[in-house]
């Protein structure tokens, strides 16, 4: 997701949060029905429930892409992002209450390095289910 502005984003219980304009990314888990969950992340509208919710429904962010994998690697996966250069953790332990990593929510500034990073972890483009061929 893209905040195309510096913005102050009142976190939850995490309290209003200074956010630099930038590319964010998040990563989640679902242990059924992902497809459901990944098109929730990506809805602009929603009832607030996660952290990142208060990001993705801000007037300020735009939705971009998700990705999948039908592995279960979610914190291998927000470790691994978090050592590229250019990755950084947008807000200590956001999205990551239930686990030891240092976030699940980040900022990244070199996009190319994140997509590369995630074909190598079998991760997919995802695709919204109105748009599939088949
Ligand atoms: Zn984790």
């Amino acid at each position: 997701m893209q905040l195309s502005r510096p913005s102050e984003i009142t976190i939850g219980a995490l309290g209003c949060i200074r956010f630099q304009a930038g590319r964010y990314l998040y990563v989640g888990s679902a242990k059924r029905g992902w497809d459901a969950r990944i098109a929730r992340h990506m809805a602009p509208e929603k009832k607030l429930r996660w952290h990142v919710d208060y990001l993705t429904t801000h007037p300020q962010v735009v939705l971009q892409r998700a990705w999948m994998s039908e592995q279960d690697q979610e914190c291998v996966t927000a470790q691994q992002l978090l050592l590229l250069p250019g990755v950084e953790v947008a807000l200590p332990r956001m999205g990551a209450s239930d686990c030891q990593c240092a976030a699940h929510c980040m900022r990244a500034t070199h996009i190319l390095s994140v997509r590369h990073r995630l074909k190598t972890l079998h991760y997919q483009l995802w695709q919204p289910p109105t748009k599939r061929s088949s």
